[in-house]
């Protein structure tokens, strides 16, 4: 029996490969569980973005949508494996409880508001700055710092290795000595 990698890891889901060697005929099987999420659909090569191991995935899109991700097993990184992040990554693109509008919760209030997304953004800015000057350490025992101590970064793990690249550069020249990522809490 010849059979790829990629077929064998394709099958082993719905015990195909193991049927197959004994000569049952699986088509049926495999039809069935196809159906479930994939048929139809269009496999699409990409790369998990989520830390920078950058294992490669393959996406099925059925209708302009992601239906399901699974490892990439001619992924030389990975070979087909996936870890929980990436296991979830569908969340992440689709999922009904996903947030789309920007929400803000006021000092002392209980219920949260949705605000414009440029709204959000001058908040921060004016935040950040506001932080900064109040608490912004030039020197100490007489050596320049220049550090601003009243602000911290954490990096998220879903955002991409250029993000979290541009995200330190610009903490960096803010002065921000506390920089942490998710996956080290
Ligand atoms: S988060 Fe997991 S699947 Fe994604 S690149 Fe990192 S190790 Fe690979």
């Amino acid at each position: 029996m010849s059979m790829s990698r990629r077929d064998f890891l394709k099958g082993a889901g719905t015990g195909a490969v193991v049927a197959t060697a004994v000569g049952v005929d699986t088509a049926p099987v495999e039809g069935a569980a196809r159906e479930l999420k994939t048929k139809g659909a269009r496999e699409v090569p990409s790369l998990c973005y989520y830390c920078a191991v950058g294992c490669g995935i393959v996406a099925s899109v059925a209708d302009g949508k992601v239906v399901a991700i699974q490892g990439d097993p001619e992924h030389p990184i990975n070979r087909g494996a996936l870890c929980s992040k990436a296991q979830a990554y569908i969340q992440v693109l689709d999922h009904p409880k996903r947030l789309t509008k920007v929400l803000y919760r006021p000092p002392g209030a209980t219920e949260w508001q949705e605000k414009p997304l440029d709204w959000a953004m001058d908040q921060i800015a004016q935040r950040i700055k506001a932080t900064r000057d109040a608490t912004f350490r030039e020197t100490e025992d007489g050596v320049t710092v220049n550090r601003a101590e009243g602000i911290a970064a954490l990096g998220s793990a879903v955002i991409t290795n250029e993000e979290c690249y541009l995200l330190a550069k610009a903490m960096r020249g803010l002065g921000v000595v506390w920089l942490e990522h998710q996956a080290r809490v």
